[in-house]
């Protein structure tokens, strides 16, 4: 049966620093792939918020901005921050941290694959093999102290971690039906929770609640392992792992590792799930150090943006939207992977310009 056609709004976040510099080329790539396939149209609304807007306006996040990602049927975000626009506390303008709090954003989805044709970031051929997805919880955590943390006297400074038993059974339920779908197209079938429970007691209840968890899905092995010793692990043979999922700061921190075995910032995407919306957006931030030269890696965003569509598809059993989604990959790794398009950050000369320019011949192929 053929679908109807449908139109969907995504609330566009160009935000700051190299962020209005990838955004263009991406909503172009997600047209393209999008009129490709046909039956689906994509309305993009622009919405401001972001450092630079505080700087200007004193505002971060206008009210009607969080209307329109409200309403949305997904958020597309680049980057937001920039080190020298600061709150009065110090700590930077952060409105995609908001945005996860505020819309229950709770499985932060960050896959690890290799594009083929970059150069291996680890000695060992089996680097090739890596294909894990990491899952940071995105509410709470550390996190859930922004914004709250005390200093007292100028002498003790505190910020507290909260896990909470909703939020983690819902985002442990996520990640072992992520591993079944993985398991039906040939992964391992594996969970491991990252935590600290050795030492913490907030990390000791997080297992706790992974291991009930885990019995709901028998089918999937439910592993462990303390972070520290994840951090190794992930540089000794991350080709080891299949879904991994973990606490906020630890997730912040492990998805950078994982930013870095794919190569660079620039190539690592990500989504922020919850139950009723989701922000796709590169796991990078504004990279003020490269602003304005035409050095920033957009393929970070190009594979948010297909996350984005994968999701729009299963949301609205949508098969041509997932089609779209390959699409992007597709003309990503076909982009790559004649060796001859390596990224600055990565010791070659490919900016912005020559990447998008790459992807879209692919697409247009
Ligand atoms: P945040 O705290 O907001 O995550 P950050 O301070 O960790 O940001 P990024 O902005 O992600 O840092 O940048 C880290 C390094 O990676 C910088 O040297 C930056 O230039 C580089 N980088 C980040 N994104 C890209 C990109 N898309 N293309 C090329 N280089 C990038």
């Amino acid at each position: 049966m053929k679908e109807s056609h449908k139109t969907f709004d995504i609330a566009v976040f160009a935000g700051d620093g190299i962020g209005p510099e990838i955004t263009p080329p991406c909503l172009e790539i997600l047209k393209l792939a999008c009129q490709k396939t046909g039956d689906v149209e994509l309305n993009f609304i622009d919405v401001p918020a972001g450092a630079a807007l505080y700087r200007d306006t004193g505002t971060s996040f206008p009210d009607e901005s969080k209307r329109i990602a409200k309403d949305a049927d997904a958020i597309l975000l680049s980057c937001m921050g920039l080190p020298s626009v600061r709150y009065e506390d110090g700590t930077e303008v952060s409105p995609q941290i908001d945005l996860r709090m505020e819309l229950g954003l709770y499985a932060g989805v960050r896959p690890v694959r290799l594009v083929p044709g970059l150069d291996l970031p680890l000695a060992s051929e089996k680097a090739k093999d890596i294909d894990l997805v990491l899952i940071r919880e995105s509410t709470e955590g550390l996190f859930a102290s922004h914004g709250k943390g005390s200093v007292e006297n100028d002498a003790i400074a505190k910020d507290t971690m909260v896990i909470t038993r909703s939020v983690s059974e819902r985002l442990f339920d996520f990640a072992f039906k992520l591993a079944s779908h993985r398991k039906e197209n040939g992964s391992e079938g594996k969970v491991t929770c990252v935590d600290k429970a050795n030492v913490f007691q907030s990390f000791a209840f997080f297992r706790k609640v992974f291991d009930e968890q885990s019995k709901l899905a028998p089918s999937i092995i439910a592993d462990h392992s303390y972070v520290d010793a994840m951090a190794l692990n992930l540089v000794r043979h991350p080709w080891h792992f299949d879904v991994l999922v973990t606490e906020n700061m630890f997730g912040d921190i492990l998805s950078d590792l994982g930013a870095a075995l794919m190569g660079g910032m620039g190539m690592a995407p990500s989504a922020d799930i919850g139950d009723d919306h989701a922000v796709f957006q590169p796991c990078h931030g504004s990279a003020p150090d490269i602003v304005g030269e035409g050095k920033a890696n957009p393929t970070a965003m190009f594979l948010s943006a297909a996350m984005m569509l994968d999701w729009l598809g299963q949301n609205h059993q949508m098969a041509s939207l997932s089609l779209a989604a390959n699409l992007i990959r597709d003309a990503v790794d076909n982009a790559f992977a004649d060796g001859q398009l390596t990224p600055f950050e990565l010791g070659g000369t490919a900016g912005t310009e020559a990447i998008t320019s790459a992807v879209i011949n692919q697409l247009k192929n």
